[in-house]
């Protein structure tokens, strides 16, 4: 490598070796230097599970899973004492992110491009000549392109957005070094019963490789649930004793996320954000397979700049909006609205845990199988049949919520 890549992409995390297998696949393997600050493996809170479009993202980039996962072909979702179990359309797979982010950087490397772990990127600034991008280490790189695939601290998306202050949701996660109770075996538990208690978000429970669970939180705070770290804490406790599960004393890390929105710029000339660092799914809280899918978009942008040598990324970030992933954040994040802020969560919920089309369109969302943004004639026409059925739903939620949570 020659002491001037083109492309420097700060984080080798999904997003970032996803961006670099792209341009790999444009024949640009050489041209690319990827720095994350870490080491690999490296420790990242994450539920692990390869929701959405993972599968195919991952194909079309050429990029494997070859480290252990468990496959789950059935999800649960629970309220209280609702609870619905949902086939899959196809299985989500639950990896661990320590061993699949490390065999990602491995496969980076297989495909010729050279990844420094230790060394960060500190800053970048645009100068007569270029774009000049200082490391952590006090190198300077004159690189054409800056992608700031750096998560969801991103000093590249900060840095583009001026610092400009903004409530982050968060989630809270711990793997449990308990066996997963039978019924919890293969199987992603999604419960909701939290909201009742100030949660604006759910409790999941996912099984990981070597048999341990992984169990978590995502909250989305409102002027209304801006919950603390240590409330969010006894919540999770609290969600995982229906479960016969204890919440260890230490162990338990949370995580600031920033929300996807279509109009937060996600580029400027010469500098590209994606994954994280381009906002989260509102919604879920989930962004491995956004990530991978936005690489795509963002891999193919990039090497039409350098070969047209017009480096505005201009038209960037309606590419991100027009594509499949920009189109399902977008819905996600009107669903994130209704379901989490303001004041008729109860409605909202009514609808997707009771009309179970909606549930399934959601599980097909979920495995991927589906894409939820074509569906919007039969979310509206679910909001129809909701109105007319909202009282009664409305009640059903209530008792359920009084009711405990089944064993
Ligand atoms: C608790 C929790 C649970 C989650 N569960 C799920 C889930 O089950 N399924 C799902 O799909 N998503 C989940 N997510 C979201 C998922 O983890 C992220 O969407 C995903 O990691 C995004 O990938 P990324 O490459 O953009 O960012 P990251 O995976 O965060 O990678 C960013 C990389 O950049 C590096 N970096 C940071 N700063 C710098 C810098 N200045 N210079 C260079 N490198 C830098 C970091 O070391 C890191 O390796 C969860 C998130 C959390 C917090």
């Amino acid at each position: 490598m020659s002491s001037s890549p083109r492309i420097v992409i700060a984080g080798a995390g999904p997003a970032g070796v996803a961006v670099a297998a792209r341009l790999a696949q444009r024949g640009r393997a050489g041209e690319i230097l990827v720095l994350d600050r870490y080491h690999f493996p490296r420790d990242k809170p994450c539920g692990g599970g390869l929701t959405g479009h993972m599968d195919p993202a991952m194909a079309e980039l050429g990029l494997r899973l070859r480290v252990p996962y468990v496959a789950c072909p059935e999800a649960v979702v629970r309220f209280g004492g609702f609870e619905r179990r949902i086939a899959m359309g196809k299985s989500v797979d639950v990896i661990r992110r320590g061993e699949f982010d490390a065999d990602l950087v491995a496969q980076a490397r297989e495909l010729g491009v050279e990844v420094v772990e230790g060394e960060g990127i500190a800053s970048y600034e645009h100068t007569e000549e270029g774009l000049r991008v200082h490391t952590s280490q006090g190198r300077v790189l004159t690189p054409d392109v800056l992608v700031g695939a750096d998560g969801a601290a991103s000093r590249v998306r900060k840095q583009l957005l001026f610092n400009k202050k903004a409530t982050p949701h968060r989630l809270f996660m711990c793997e449990l070094s308990v066996p997963a109770p039978a019924h919890l075996r293969n199987t992603m538990t999604y419960d909701f019963s939290l909201m009742s208690r100030g949660l604006r978000g759910y409790l999941w429970l996912f099984p990981a490789p070597e048999d341990r669970l992984n169990v978590g939180l995502m909250h989305y705070p409102n002027a209304g649930h801006a919950l603390s770290g240590r409330a969010l804490t006894e919540l999770l406790a609290e969600g995982l004793e229906g479960y016969g599960v204890a919440l260890p004393s230490a162990g338990v890390r949370g995580w600031p996320v920033w929300g996807y929105h279509p109009k937060t710029p996600i580029s400027e000339a010469r500098v590209v954000t994606v994954g994280d660092a381009a906002g989260i799914d509102g919604l879920t809280g989930e962004g491995i397979a956004i990530a991978m899918e936005q690489a795509i978009v963002a891999g193919d942008a990039i090497d039409e700049a350098l070969r047209s040598g017009d480096y505005g990324f201009r038209s960037y970030r309606k590419r991100i909006r027009r594509a499949t992933v920009g189109r399902e954040l977008a819905l996600d994040r009107w669903l994130a609205k209704l379901l989490y802020e303001g004041s008729r969560w109860q409605d909202w919920l009514a609808l997707v845990l009771l009309d179970d089309k909606v549930l399934d369109m959601y599980a097909r969302r979920v495995d991927g199988t589906e894409v939820l943004a074509d569906q919007k004639l039969r979310l509206y026409s679910a909001l129809w049949r909701h109105s007319l059925r909202r009282s009664r739903r409305l009640k059903t939620l209530r008792q359920h919520a009084l009711a405990s949570a089944p064993e």
